[in-house]
């Protein structure tokens, strides 16, 4: 007997036979004798309809209000598994973020998990046998409102109560069959992965990977908790997370992935003085505006372009954040280009191995590709280019890398 967290995605949980679906395997764990709690995220769109609902409205909204409408769409499948669940018999009910409460900062829109109290849910599998249905991607903030994780925070909230349950597994339903070498979706012959790296994970899920949200893996890594990614459509054995030491053959490129949710701002002739680069990103960090790639280039005159990228979702802040210091920098224009994607390679084994920057460069060169902007760090190349070729781009280096599978 164990104690599991199951987590469902939205596809998951996107209409109610595939409700009926998941109730039918939280069963087969139930009466294998174990304890368990599952997550579910919105049925699959429905936060995408919230989030526009809210962008419609205004584009700066209150990020606040923003919690208040997208952390809905949870609540409406929490009470739906919990009812199918009772309806096969297994005892079973339904949490919000604020009823356990799942304590997170006042972060809106992106909050992080500070603490979970799970001694009433513990009690209750225990005692009761009783599953825990607990809605992801929501919590309760210091200011007693209503806080959301961030897109794709579900994942995290499922491996946060794994740790606060010590659960055994962390299993994570979605509807691919693991993790694979790159988004199965676009290329066909990408391989799934026995196992991954929490590093590889970790980074992957930072450049683009959606199968898992990039703090679900630093707190899984954090608390030890032992992940797997797997589908709910079928029982074919999914994907473990796991320390490096765990991984036999280590590949030099593990996995490839792309990111469309990136903007690019160019600033255009910045005076070149010292102080410059803190005048413009000291205000969007304090803005809360998350900046990513980086490149600056010198022009003749005194004056530089600095060229960097944002969130698409950050990008009506960034600019009215640069509009406002426009004055006291004195730079000439600012240009955006939504079209705009990013590609990265990731692996532990280019730790150990020169030539994977190379390589991604020379592939893209062949295929007509133009480069705007890179950044690296010790296991991972990333590209910015024109969104209009990612997915030739990520088939080309998927081949390039040896991934391809049969
Ligand atoms: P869920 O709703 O279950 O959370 P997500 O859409 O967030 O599902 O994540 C699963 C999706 O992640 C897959 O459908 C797939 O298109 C995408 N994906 C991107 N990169 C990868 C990868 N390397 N391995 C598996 N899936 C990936
Ligand atoms: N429903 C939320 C989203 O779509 C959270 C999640 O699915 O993980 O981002
Ligand atoms: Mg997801």
């Amino acid at each position: 007997m164990a104690r599991i967290v199951m987590k469902f995605g939205g596809t998951s949980v996107a209409d109610l036979d595939r409700i009926r679906n998941v109730a039918g395997r939280v069963k087969r764990e139930v009466d294998a004798g174990h304890e368990v709690a599952v997550v579910v995220s919105a049925m699959a769109g429905a936060t995408n309809q919230l989030v526009a609902w809210c962008q419609s409205l205004s584009a700066l909204h209150d990020a606040r209000e923003y919690d208040t409408v997208v952390a809905t769409g949870e609540q409406v499948t929490s009470g739906l598994l919990a009812i199918a669940l009772q309806d096969i018999g297994v005892e079973a009910r339904s949490w919000q973020g604020w009823q356990i409460p799942i304590e997170t900062d006042g972060a809106h829109g992106r909050a992080r998990i500070d603490a979970i109290e799970g001694a009433e849910l513990l009690r209750r599998m225990r005692e009761l046998r009783q599953v825990a249905v607990v809605t992801g991607f929501q919590g309760l903030g210091p200011d007693h409102r209503v806080t959301t994780l961030g897109r794709g925070g579900s994942d995290t909230s499922a491996v946060a109560l794994a740790a606060a349950l010590k659960a055994e597994r962390c299993d994570i339903y979605t509807d691919v069959e693991g993790v694979f070498t790159t988004d199965p979706r676009i290329v066909a012959k990408a391989r799934k992965l026995d196992r991954i790296a929490y590093e590889e994970m970790l980074e992957l899920a930072s450049v683009g990977a959606k199968v898992l949200q990039t703090r679900s893996v630093e707190l899984a890594m954090k608390e030890k908790v032992r992940v797997q990614v797997r589908s709910s459509f079928s029982d074919a054995p999914g994907t473990l997370v796991v320390d490096e030491d765990e991984i036999v053959e280590k590949e030099m490129v593990a996995g490839i992935a792309y990111s469309r949710d990136e903007a690019k701002i160019t600033l255009r002739r910045v005076p070149d003085r010292p102080g410059v680069a803190a005048a413009v990103f000291g205000p969007l960090a304090a803005a809360g505006i998350n900046v990513d790639m980086i490149v600056q280039n010198l022009a003749a005159d005194g004056t530089t372009d600095i060229t960097f990228t944002v969130g698409k979702a950050d990008l009506p802040r960034t600019e009215a954040t640069l509009k406002e210091i426009r004055q006291a920098i004195g730079y000439g224009e600012i240009a955006a280009d939504r079209d705009v994607a990013k590609l990265s390679v990731v692996g532990v084994g280019m730790r150990s191995h020169a030539g994977v920057a190379s390589t991604m460069f020379r592939t893209l060169a062949e295929r007509g590709i133009n480069i705007q902007v890179i950044s690296t760090s010790e296991i991972k190349v990333s590209v910015l280019i024109g969104a209009e070729y990612t997915e030739l781009a990520v088939r080309a280096l998927h081949s390039a890398y040896g991934l391809d599978g049969a």
